[in-house]
Order: C-alpha cells, then structure tokens, then sequence
C-alpha cells in the first residue's frame, strides 16, 4: 500500500481533488506545488493510515518505515541538508490535516530534528545564536507538551524565571546566553515529569511526533469539535511532515495569515495579518497583536503600526500576485499561511476560506458577476442554514449605547447578555436559559462548548485570524477580539475598564460588526434584505421548481415572511387565533359547553373576531393562495386551570363554577396529542368548524367587495385516517359555501382538502384522494405516530438515541426519509394516481429543513411551508435541490 505522498520544488505526487486521502492541508500543498508555487518540500501520511492504526491497536504497516524514509531523503537532497546533521540539519514541521479543516484542534510540533548537537549545526549555518536557541527552546516545549504531555505551566514558570533573573519582561531582550539557560531549565524539567531525558535521536522525535498527531485524532477537543460539525470519525487525519522555513531569523523575515477576500465582509481586497520575526503559531495564538498586510487594512483599522505593504513592498508584491493565482486557480476565496526567510516567501497552507454569511454571499455574487463561476455554482456555495445569520436583529443606531470598549469586529451580529469568564460557566448558564457573553483573555480549542452556548464572544487579546474570531465566525457567534483596554480578573470574576467594573452576571452588549462593547442590553432592529441578498435569492428563485409558503396566522407573521418572500401561506393554524386574549374566554366556554345550543352560543361570539383574522391574512396576502386548517386543538390546552378562569368561564356561560370544574374534569385526556383532536373534535361538533368555514367565505366575499382582490381559500381539515371523516366534513363545508355564496351573491372558488399525519391517511391516500382537492403532509404529527414517539416527550431519551448511532438526526428535525419519508412517498403516489394534479405540499417543521426539502424536492412536492424566518432558507434549499 502507498502510504506516503511527496510534494515540493514545482510538482507533486498528490492533487486538490485527493482531500479524502491527503487531508486538506496535504491536497493543498501538493497542488500549490504543481501550481509552481514556492512551498517548502515534505510528505503527506494519508488518512488510510491513521484508520489503520486504530483498527491496529495503534500500530504502523511493515511498510510504512521504508516509505517515510525514501520521502524524507527526497527532502534532503531538496534542502541540500541532513535530518540529524550535526553540520546543516533539516528540520521539519509535523502537522495534522484532515478533510475538514478543525482549526487547532489537533497536535502540531516545530521545528523538529533539533538536539543538543544538530543545534549547534544552527548556529553555524544560520549566523546566529540566539535564534537557534530559540528555535530549540521553541521545540522542547512544544514537543514537551504535544508529545509528551509535560504540561504547560512548567515551561512557563520556567521561562518566567529567567526573565525575573535577568530583569528582562519582553521574550525578544533575552540573548543567545539566556535561551540556553531556558534550555537547561526545560530539559530538567522533562527529565523530571517523565523519568527519562527529552529524546535526542530525530529519528525517534519524528515517530514520536507523528504518533501524537495520530493520536489527537481521538482527543476530546477533536471528538467535541466533530460531534459539532458532524465531521465522522471514520474519517481520520493525514500527517504532513514539511522541510521548515524560518519567519523569525531577524527583522528580513515574518509570518503570516491571509485572506484572499475580506472574511467579514467579502469586499474584494486582500485581507490579512503579519509578524515581523515571529514563527508559525505567534500569529494565530494572539500572543502579540499582529499588523495589517496591506495599507488600506492599516488604515481601515486605524492601526499605528506599519503595514506589509510598506515594510517589506517586494515580497508583499509577490504575495499578492500568489494571491490572485490562487483564487484565479480555486475559483473561491481562499485563506492562506505563509512565511518570508530572509526576504523569501514560502507558501505553507491555503484552503478555502471560513466567512461569515454575509460575505459568503457577497463573495458568491462578485464571483458570479466577474465570470468566475456561474449563477448555480454561487446557489450552491451557500449554506441555506447560515443565511439565518443575516435575518436576524442589529442594533439599533438610534439606541442609546454607553461604550466602554473597542476590539476588533471579528464576527458580525450583535449579542446581549449576561457576562461570564469561563466556558464551562457559559455552558451552565445557557443551559439555564440565560443569553451569555463569554468574555475571555483569549479563547483556546478548550473552550469552544463555552463558545458554542454563548450569545457573543468577547477577548481582550489576538487579532481577526485569532482562535475566538475565527470560531466565532464558523459558528455564527457575535465576536469582539482584542480589546486591549479591558482587564480580566479571573480570580475576582471581574473586568475593568478605565475605572469601570463589571462583575460576572452584569449585562453588557458587544457589536461583532463595529467591535464596540456596551453596558446594558442596547435594543436592535431588523436587518435590510437587500443587496447581495436579494440578488442571490432572486437567481435562486429563478432556478427552483418547488413553491415556498409560510405556516402564519397572525398578521405580524404574515408580514415577516412576506418581506422573506413566502408565496402564500401553506398553514394557519386557527387554534392559534383562538389563545387571543379578546376570545380565550368565549373558546373556553364553547369548549366547555354541554349542548350544541350552548356551544352555537359561544360560537356567536368568536365568529366575528374570526371573519376578521381572516380578513386581515388574505389582505396581506394580496392574492396569494391561504391555507387554513380549522381547528386542531389538543383540548387540555384550551382549558381552564385556575379558579379565576374557571369563573371566567362560568360567567360567559351564565352558569355556576361546580358545573365548569366537573366539565373540565370530564374533559381531561390521558394521551391528548392521541386523544379528542383534529377533525375528531368536527365529527363530534359540526358547528365548529361550520362556524369556521362561514368566517373563511365571509371574509373572503368581503376582501373582495374592499379591494377587488380574489381570494381562493384551501381549507384544511386536520388528523384525518378515513376517507369518511374527510367527506362528513367536506359535507359541512360545502353546506355553508353554498350558503354564503347564494347570500352574497358572489361566486367563491374555495378548495377543500386535508391534512396527512396518519399512517392510516398515507396508507388510505389513494381513496382520500377521491374527494380532497390537496394534501399537506403534517410531518410532525406524521413523525410522532410513525415511530410512537411523542413530540412532547422526545427530548429526555432522543438524544440517547442519537448518541449510540440508532438515529443520525433528530427525526422531528430532519425527515426520516426511510420511514416517515416512505409513507409520504406513498401517500404522494396513491394520491397522484387518483387524481394527477393533486396539489402536494408539506407544513411540518421540516419545510424549512435544507434536507428535508431535499427530500421533498425528490418526491415532487409543489411546495414546502415553514416558519417566516425559515422562508429565506427554504428558498435557497429548493434551489439547491432542483440543481
Ligand atoms: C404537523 O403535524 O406536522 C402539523 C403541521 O401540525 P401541528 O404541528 O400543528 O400538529
Ligand atoms: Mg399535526
């Protein structure tokens, strides 16, 4: 088997499209090697090895050894330098990679092949003591820690100590003399935690370094981080081993992350940070605050410090010109790392970029427009879930705001809540049902559950590409870094700020679009759906087959998924209407009543609060087709719990509290979801929906008479099994059609169809089909019955479920295709076959679930129906479907 792959000095034995084999950052050198870039040589282990050493009781093939060996020397003779020269030693980098980037949750290990010897060959070769020192010290502690679990805070003290001793406070005062002493220090201490010296054969660092990669794979960070992007196990990590290049040999050298566009915004100009002697990590760590690549950054950012551009002109030249060969070969923004030695550039990474919704977006339709890829290709990049991210509230710019802070706006949004300093505490609050703000000194991969349960992230160190803004923006979280005026106190549990504290529970508000922080809850407004938005929406819209309706009744509803562009409404349900507070009382006593008289009493009183719900829907809907589902009330949630209610009632009804209680009583369920519900209730009480069905043509006749509007009602009749429960009660509606058309003299198209949320009405389709006009497939209550799981109670035991493997997702989330969705495929089919042009539609909560309207773009649905704000998203996932 080839376990091994080369790359480097213009050719590659790998590819862009070998990700599953070579990991991410593997693929990517290769092809950035064929691309005739100039990255450092090295080798990729692929991912079919690191499957092997679990499956192996962690062990290695025979012939792996010889492979490793054969790539390291083609390193070699590429550098011109030896791995264990004692004269010019090649040192090399061993780094994770796996298909889907999991930024920092692995193992990475520097400048290996370092010893007490081959440093010396360092200093010769590179001129200079003190960084080979350095870069020794650097090695030690990584490798200390990475490997061979010394933890952190010994070399910490360590080093700590030696600046004390030499009244020295920043890392760069301390000489050549100084970092051996570190040395020392360091080595005892590995001696000491592990019983044995830190290993001084590089053959022995290199296996060490490359099992412990291996070994991150099942760490608990990465374990977290996949559990959380649904990234399988199965997958496993690549190794990369890389000749290394040096960004801190002097002030001729520097290291970098960039962005080929802004990941913010997705303004097309180069986007990134710099270190002048500085390595790898120093970057990213957020450890010193980095410089802005170009001058406009500089300057946008209102940064003193000088930028790229302007310190090193020639090889940020060179770099920008990397840059447009890049995006020019990958055709989407990219995210790249490099380093300069000594005035040289070398490429070490680039991957396709993490950006926020909104610059998702605008990188798609710039990319569209410039003819770089077209219009189904920008549908496709987007992730219909993030757009949620760009539908939701902003400040308000009128709000009255008492800044106390400025970082960095690392991802946009703006986030109140309650101030807390750890991740764990975070967690515990969110859980508890409050909005927190984690405020950290910085963030590391232990901290993304905290990061995850937040509301807003807030640091005081690190810069744009820092681990808490990078984060962030994958996860949609609210993030401010860097502000640097802030002082955390963990101990205390307190931050202070020119004079001002803040303890932990204080509400404050960060703005991830401005980086401001804020005392207090400063209120928001709704976000604009214009530009880049409206357009790629519009080219969805163009492309997909599938209509997409909103479930509304009230009119702020209807309203909000109109401005989403909700094409009708596909549910409303009416129970909904009746909680309002004009009407509670008549509901419950019309509930209540013991006799038809009594119910046609309270009836009497709801109807014409109902005609005008339903006026006010079909107004703003302006034409548009109007669903409405008469009555599905579980019937304990309409009744009266308190004995002020229950004499409420009683007045309504003219009758005496014992009457109402003892009603009540009799009324109560053992299993209401199963229980007296759906078009049950209108089989035992016609005048209900009767009632109902006279508001829906009365309004209608009336839109009309207002605004010349047509209005075409669906009616819908809910929990339907038999054929015969459909036709009684299409019975009832026809009766009262007839009716109101001959009393109001106007002709009123209508049409009556049901529900399917049964396993009996799926079954029975075929004959249902004969007299309903339209199906709608009730896909929670069609969840619920189908695995005898009740939407209510799911929550205490599904998550055991889907823990050991049994269900991947949450079935009332995403369909069930296997089973839920084989019975609406059936029902689709039988219905079909009775009558063709049925109208088919779904207004479960899995309308606006990108795979469920997958699925139900497979199976031919006419449309999908979900919540306003999922109308945007649902839109997107059609187009991405009919693609
Ligand atoms: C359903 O069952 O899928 C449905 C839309 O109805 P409800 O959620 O109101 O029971
Ligand atoms: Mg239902």
């Amino acid at each position: 088997t080839r376990w091994v792959y080369s790359f480097g000095d213009g050719k590659a034995e790998g590819r862009a499209e070998m990700k599953n084999l070579l990991g991410g950052k593997g693929a990517n050198l290769a092809e950035m090697s064929n691309l005739g870039l100039p990255v450092p040589p090295g080798f990729t282990i692929t991912t079919e090895l690191c499957t092997y050493y679990y499956k192996n009781d962690k062990t290695y093939p025979s012939d792996l050894k010889a492979q490793v060996a054969e790539a390291l020397a083609t390193v070699e003779r590429s550098i011109g330098a030896g791995f264990g020269d004692p004269e010019n030693p090649l040192l090399v980098s061993v780094r994770s990679g796996a298909r889907a980037s999991m930024p920092g949750m692995m193992d990475t290990v520097l400048n290996l092949g370092l010893t007490d010897v081959t440093v010396l060959g360092l200093v010769k070769r590179s001129g200079d003591a003190r960084f080979a020192y350095d870069s020794y010290r650097r090695f030690i502690q990584m490798y200390g820690n990475v490997v061979l679990g010394v933890e952190h805070h010994h070399f910490e003290d360590i080093l700590e100590n030696v600046k004390r001793d030499r009244n020295i406070t920043l890392d760069t005062e301390l000489v050549a003399t100084d970092w051996q002493a570190v040395i020392e220090g360091y080595k005892k201490v590995v001696e000491h935690e592990l019983g044995r010296p830190f290993p001084q054969d590089v053959h022995e660092q290199l296996w060490g370094a490359i099992g412990a990669v291996f070994g991150s794979w099942m760490n608990q960070r990465a374990i977290t981080y996949r559990r959380l992007h649904e990234i399988p196990a199965e997958w496993g990590t690549a190794v990369n081993v890389q000749a290394m290049v040096f960004g801190n040999m002097g002030n001729d050298c520097a290291t970098g992350v960039a962005f080929t566009r802004n990941p913010s915004t997705g303004e097309n100009a180069f986007y990134g940070e710099y270190l002048v002697n500085a390595q790898g990590e120093d970057v990213v760590a957020g450890i010193r605050t980095p410089q802005h690549l170009t001058i406009a950054g500089k300057e946008a950012n209102k940064s003193d410090l000088p930028s790229m551009e302007e310190v090193m002109p020639e090889v940020f030249h060179q770099l920008d010109a990397v840059r447009l060969k890049l995006e020019g070969h990958y055709r989407d923004m990219q995210d790249i790392e490099f380093t300069v030695q000594q005035n040289k550039l070398y490429m070490l990474q680039t991957r396709t970029g993490k950006r926020t919704a909104a610059a998702a977006l605008k990188i798609s339709v710039d990319l569209a427009n410039e003819g770089v890829i077209d219009r189904a290709e920008a549908i496709k990049r987007i992730d219909p879930a993030s757009l949620d991210q760009l539908l939701h509230p902003t400040l308000d710019p009128k709000a009255d705001r008492t800044v106390i802070s400025r970082g960095l706006p690392a991802s946009p949004g703006a986030a109140s809540g309650k101030l807390v300093f750890s991740a764990d505490e975070a967690e515990t609050q969110a859980q508890l049902g409050e909005s927190v703000i984690l405020c950290r000194i910085e963030t590391s991969p232990e901290d993304i559950h905290g990061m995850h349960a937040a509301r807003g992230i807030l640091t005081t160190r690190g810069g744009m590409t820092s681990h808490a803004a990078v984060v962030a923006r994958g996860m949609g979280r609210a993030c401010v870094a860097g502000a640097g005026d802030l002082r955390v106190d963990y101990k205390a549990q307190t931050v202070t700020v020119r004079g001002v504290t803040i303890k932990a529970g204080d509400t404050v508000t960060i703005d991830g679009s401005t980086g401001e922080v804020m005392l207090g809850a400063v209120p928001t407004i709704q976000p604009e759906l214009s530009g880049d938005f409206a357009t790629l929406m519009g080219w969805a819209d163009e492309i997909r087959r599938m209509k997409v309706r909103t479930n509304a009744e009230t009119p702020l509803d209807a309203r909000t998924a109109r401005k989403f562009g909700a094409e009708g409404i596909g549910l409303s349900r009416t129970e909904h209407m009746f909680f309002d507070a004009d009407r509670i009382v008549a509901v419950r006593e019309m509930i209540l009543a013991e006799t038809e008289h009594g119910r046609r009493a309270a009836l009497a009183k709801i109807a014409p609060m109902q005609r005008q719900d339903f006026v006010e829907l079909f107004t703003i809907m302006k034409g548009l087709p109007v669903t409405i589902r008469l009555l599905d009330p579980p019937l304990h949630e309409f009744l009266p719990n308190s004995d002020e209610e229950m004499e409420e009632v009683a007045k309504g009804a003219g009758t005496d509290i014992l009457k109402v209680r003892h009603r009540a009583s009799q009324l109560h369920e053992s299993n209401p979801m199963l229980g007296h519900r759906g078009c049950r209730l209108g089989i035992s009480y016609p005048e209900i929906y009767e009632m109902q069905a006279r508001s829906i043509f009365e309004a209608a006749a009336q839109v009309f008479k207002d605004s010349g509007e047509t209005v075409i009602p669906e009616i819908m009749i809910p929990l339907i099994s038999t054929k015969k429960e459909f036709d009684i009660l299409k019975a009832v509606i026809d009766k009262v059609a007839a009716e109101v058309i001959s009393s109001s003299g106007r002709k009123i198209e209508y049409l009556v169809g049901t529900m399917i949320e049964l396993p009996r009405a799926a079954l029975r389709a075929g004959d249902i089909a004969e007299t309903a006009e339209f199906f709608s497939f009730g896909t929670n209550d069609l969840t619920q019955t189908t695995f005898g799981i009740s939407r209510d109670d799911a929550g205490s035991f599904l998550p055991d479920y889907q823990r050991s493997g049994i269900l991947e997702h949450d079935p009332f989330v995403t369909i069930d295709v296997e089973g839920v969705g084989e019975l609406v495929k059936i029902a689709a089919e039988r219905g079909r076959a009775t009558r063709p042009d049925i109208k088919l539609g779904i207004c479960g909560e899995h309308g606006g679930d990108p795979a469920s309207v997958h699925f139900c773009e497979t199976i031919g649905l006419d449309y999908v129906s979900c919540s306003p704000y999922r109308v945007p998203i649902a839109r997107l996932a059609a187009a991405q479907a009919a693609l």
